[in-house]
């Protein structure tokens, strides 16, 4: 089975406006030549803008959450078929945010999963341990635990990708050691395996949590590490730029 490419993908969270739109398009100018698949997940209101500015480039674009729903009484949701509507290729979903800040479940997660790929989006389901489960050595029991509640049987076949992301790394400059990462990660290959089949395999395996130009290198390296989902350091070109370099 051939290698995926890796997915590189920059999470905006509740950040940018339109003249953020300049950083976008300097990603797509300073590509150049690379192994990864890149895209760009802004919030709502800048995806369809996204769109088109990026529309002639190699850069994807991807909401960071769905409605389980196609349509309906949800105020300020937003559906699947809205974000693809708007020139979406993907869209995370179950990041460690949304979970705690929407209390949603692993069920929740699934359900948008199904959602987004009933509307054509690439999903990157997101995973990760808290540091209180870390530290009670419960890390790969929550991971596969969530990997196993998040993942709908309908993914066979299905192109998509899962994001580990540790709660404690995102957003505080920490990170876990390599062999931390490479831990995980087989744990998430071995769970896709036994999911999936072969095909589990194929699916990248991306890594979040403070990844940076200066640590990029060494993460995306690791054993079973598919590419990565990067938080602060998506908002700058540059940083954004020298994390796809170092593939
Ligand atoms: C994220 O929000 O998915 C993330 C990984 O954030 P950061 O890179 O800022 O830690």
């Amino acid at each position: 089975m051939t290698a995926p490419r890796p997915l590189i993908a920059g999470n905006w969270k509740m950040n940018g406006l339109a003249a953020s739109l300049a950083e976008a398009k300097a990603v797509a100018a300073g590509l150049g030549d690379t192994a990864a698949r890149v895209a760009l997940c802004p919030s709502a209101t800048l995806v369809a803008q996204m769109a088109w500015t990026l529309k002639d480039s190699a850069v994807l674009v991807g909401g960071q959450d769905c409605h389980a729903q196609a349509s309906g009484a949800h105020t300020g949701d937003v559906a699947a078929e809205q974000l693809a509507d708007a020139g979406a290729k993907l869209v995370i979903v179950g990041h460690s945010e949304r979970r705690a800040d929407h209390g949603e479940t692993d069920a929740a997660v699934a359900a948008k999963t199904l959602a987004a790929l009933r509307a054509g989006l690439e999903p990157i389901v997101c995973v990760g341990e808290t540091l209180e489960q870390r530290k009670a050595g419960d890390t790969l029991a929550v991971v596969t635990g969530q990997v196993r509640g998040s993942l709908p049987a309908e993914l066979a076949g299905k192109a998509f990708s899962v994001a580990y992301e540790p709660v404690w790394a995102i957003g505080t400059g920490l990170t876990p050691t390599t062999p931390e990462i490479e831990d995980v990660h087989r744990a998430i290959r071995a769970t896709l395996t036994e999911l999936f089949g072969e095909a589990g395999r194929a699916v990248p395996i991306l890594y979040g949590g403070s990844v940076k130009p200066s640590n990029a290198v060494e993460i995306l390296h690791a054993d079973e590490v598919g590419g990565a989902l990067v938080g602060g350091a998506s908002l700058k070109a540059d940083d954004f730029l020298g994390i796809i370099r170092a593939l």
